[in-house]
């Protein structure tokens, strides 16, 4: 049986692991991309909407997950272990997301230090451009 990572985190932080908690971890660590609460809402359907914001907000604080953009109102995020450094494009008609790679953009000159950037394209998938 391979581990949880994300259920082995909270168990290290001390975290109960409830059922919805369980769950999620356990879609979570399978998912690829961005998500949002009605994702998980839609494909697990025994987990009510106040328990998977919970979660979310839980996982979001224990810095297993990060918020990426708010797309009419709803909040996507992604796991903090995916990879390395990327970027996002998401469809705002149905909410399809993808990610891409970094084509590493470059500024000139600056005075900030630790430089960080964060991206994320928006458009119409192909099903819905149609
Ligand atoms: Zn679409
Ligand atoms: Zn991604
Ligand atoms: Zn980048």
């Amino acid at each position: 049986m391979n581990n949880n990572w994300i259920i082995e985190k909270l168990k290290e932080n001390k975290i109960k692991i409830t059922i919805p908690r369980q769950k999620i971890a356990i879609w979570l660590d399978k998912k690829n991309g961005i998500f949002c609460a009605s994702e998980i809402n839609k494909k697990i359907k025994t987990i009510d909407r106040v328990s998977t914001y919970r979660t979310l907000d839980l996982f979001q604080k224990e810095k297993i997950i990060t918020p990426i953009i708010s797309l009419n109102g709803e909040q996507f995020y992604e796991k903090n272990n995916d990879n390395e450094h990327h970027h996002h494009i998401i469809c705002t008609k149905c909410h399809k997301t993808e990610c891409i790679e970094c084509t590493k953009p470059k500024i000139k000159k600056t005075n900030f230090k630790n430089l960080n950037h964060s991206l994320i394209f928006t458009g119409l998938c192909q099903t819905c451009a149609k």
